[in-house]
């Protein structure tokens, strides 16, 4: 075991690494973070901040003499960075795991060849695979492999026509053409596992999106007790397949006829789980510490319904959104991750509200909002 006051690395300095470091930090760890970006929410208020690029030697070298253990929170970290960490110090989770999540291909292969249920899909490495693509996968979503994140390198297309397009405008780069299927609702299980490849599974967060960005989490999730048993019981088997170490999500459809698919696998902590921080007895992210220095993972168990709300750039468009709706309900929770310039889309912080059931969790999140964006003359 990796004890306090260890120093942790960090390839990544977004919020997701902010968390992780809040959470080391209030364990007694210290953290090294590599991020090229100079503000980087992570690297803000890491004791070293690395102002390197991911696959800089010299930084890299860095991490491994320094550093009693290395994770990431950003799934594009290139995977022969995590590699050459691997060869001289503890890494978790390994490029291994990380490289088939950063792949929409190798992923869907992957899920679908551990028997979990996905949405029909065909991959696409040449124009003429939209023509070859069965005529049931339309419509459909045309997503490119790599380097997607919220809702972006993603096109609807009603058919072989407007798919080809879609390739052509989105670089010719390889795609997966998956069919559009109606969705009830969307849910996400985060589950830790050890070295000794214990699990603990967070409950299932039910999830809204607006514009492919994830807008709400409500916890528990509004599905049936089997149901929920079923997505913990797939993102388990996730897990478990990849022999992996650390925090990873797994994001599921739930289809109109209430069957469960997987969508996607997050190598990291997730967005749907920051509730975890104000709702569970551990978070995810001490969670994530707990797996990389080798500690027993704490108990998941949700003290209360809870909903999160995302707060997007988009909450500044009359000014500095009114904090005091937050602060006023006592129940509420606001985390800000410092990031300075307010663009529309981009993920700024969250806040949780506790409630009696998640409907009520929802609802008072829900009255936060409508205050949050007042304008500025009805804040007057
Ligand atoms: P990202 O990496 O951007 O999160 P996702 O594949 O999860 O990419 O897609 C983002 C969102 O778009 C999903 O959460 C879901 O709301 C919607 N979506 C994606 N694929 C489908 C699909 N096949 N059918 C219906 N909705 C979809
Ligand atoms: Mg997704």
């Amino acid at each position: 075991m990796i004890f306090p006051d260890a120093m942790l690395g960090l390839l990544g300095g977004g919020q997701l690494g902010r968390m992780f470091t809040l959470a080391a930090h209030s364990m007694g760890y210290r953290v090294t973070v590599l991020d090229p970006d100079p503000y980087s929410p992570a690297g803000a208020i890491a004791d070293v901040h690395i102002k390197a690029a991911y696959q800089d030697a010299e930084a890299l070298q860095q991490l491994a003499d320094t550093c009693a253990a290395v994770t990431t929170e950003f799934e594009n970290v290139p995977a022969r960075s995590l590699r050459w960490l691997e060869a001289h110090c503890t890494v978790r989770p390994t490029g291994g795991s990380v490289e088939i999540a950063q792949d929409r291909i190798l992923e869907k292969r992957f899920l679908k060849g551990g028997g979990l249920p996905v949405a029909p899909f065909a991959e696409v490495n040449a124009a003429d695979d939209c023509d070859r693509a069965p005529e049931s996968l339309y419509p459909g979503i045309l997503k490119r492999a790599r380097f997607g994140y919220d809702g972006k390198g993603q096109a609807l297309v009603a058919g072989a026509q407007e798919a080809r397009e879609a390739f052509l405008a989105m670089g010719l780069e390889p795609c997966v053409l998956e069919k559009r299927v109606a969705l009830q609702r969307e849910v996400s299980v985060v589950v830790a596992r050890a070295a000794d490849g214990t699990m603990r599974a967070f409950p299932p967060a039910e999830n809204s999106h607006r514009n492919g960005i994830l807008d709400v989490s409500v916890v528990p999730a509004r599905v049936s007790a089997p149901l929920a048993q079923q997505a913990i019981e797939a993102a388990q088997a996730v897990a478990t397949r990849l022999d992996y170490c650390g925090v990873l999500a797994v994001e599921f459809f739930v289809t109109a006829d209430g069957e469960l698919l997987a969508n996607e696998i997050a190598p990291r902590p997730h967005n749907s789980g920051h509730y975890t921080i104000d709702a569970c007895v551990t978070s995810q992210f001490e969670q994530q510490v707990r797996t990389l220095c080798g500690l027993p993972l704490g108990e998941t168990r949700l003290l209360s319904p809870v909903a999160m709300v995302n707060v997007l750039g988009d909450a500044w468009r009359h000014g500095t959104p009114a904090w005091d709706s937050v602060f006023a309900v006592p129940e509420a929770r606001l985390h800000l991750y410092g990031k300075h310039e307010a663009r529309p889309g981009r993920k700024m912080g969250h806040y949780t509200v506790l409630g009696s059931t998640p409907d009520d969790a929802l609802s008072r999140a829900e009255a936060i909002r409508t205050q949050l964006s007042r304008t500025k003359d009805a804040a007057i």
